[in-house]
């Protein structure tokens, strides 16, 4: 597979958006196994067909109107992909977003997230760039180690956006990426003015 900063990937899924809407790049981050490629897929529209799958990194490309305005997003699954210092340091560069994820059944995937918060933050000092922290696996409710209060308590801290999905239903994976596309458009507009 390709290097994360080019355009022409091959592993590149596309559900067919045409061009001349607004590209955004969204790069996930977060420990292994809190469910970035699962969130990608239910994104991605691919069908799971009930088995686990294991790749290295893969690339989604798809439209989203959000608003009544079409937008494309390529969201990148790629922190893990070889755990190269190279690669994570493209991938805090490249993005326009970020979704920072972690299970609420495992703490230390949450103590991870503000690591990468605050990584994130080092890499792209002045820039305001729209991050959302997401407590994933919330169907998971007996084995929670992280509330929803704790959650959204540290999204107040790192000044970002947070909400809770569970992959596996499906459950505000849609929300969470109409977030996203918000959060762009806002930070662009008052760029502009
Ligand atoms: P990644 O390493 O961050 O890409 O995590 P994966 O997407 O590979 O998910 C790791 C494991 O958690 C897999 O067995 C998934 O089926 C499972 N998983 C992912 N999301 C959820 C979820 O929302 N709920 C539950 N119960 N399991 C999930
Ligand atoms: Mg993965």
């Amino acid at each position: 597979r390709g290097s994360c900063a080019s355009d022409s990937s091959d592993s590149v899924i596309s559900t067919g958006s045409e061009a001349e809407s607004p590209v955004y790049k969204v790069v996930l981050l977060g420990e292994h196994g809190v469910g970035k490629s699962s969130l990608a897929r239910v994104f991605g529209g691919v069908e799971d067909a009930g088995h686990d799958w294991d790749e290295a990194g893969n690339t989604y490309d798809r439209s989203i109107v959000v608003d009544e305005e079409e937008s494309s997003i390529v969201l990148y699954d790629i922190w893990e992909q070889d755990n190269s210092q190279w690669l994570q340091d493209q991938c805090m560069r490249m993005g326009d977003a970020y979704i920072i994820v972690y299970s609420v059944t495992d703490k230390s995937s949450f103590e991870k997230a503000s690591e990468l918060r605050i990584q994130l933050r080092r890499a792209r000092q002045s820039e305001n760039i729209p991050i959302i922290l997401v407590g994933n696996k919330s169907d998971l409710v007996r084995s929670r180690e992280v509330s929803v209060d704790e959650g959204s308590a540290c999204a107040v801290v790192f000044d970002c956006k947070f909400i809770e999905t569970s992959a596996s239903l499906h459950h505000n994976v849609h929300d969470l990426f109409e977030g996203i596309v918000r959060q762009i458009r806002l930070r662009k507009d008052s760029k502009e003015e």
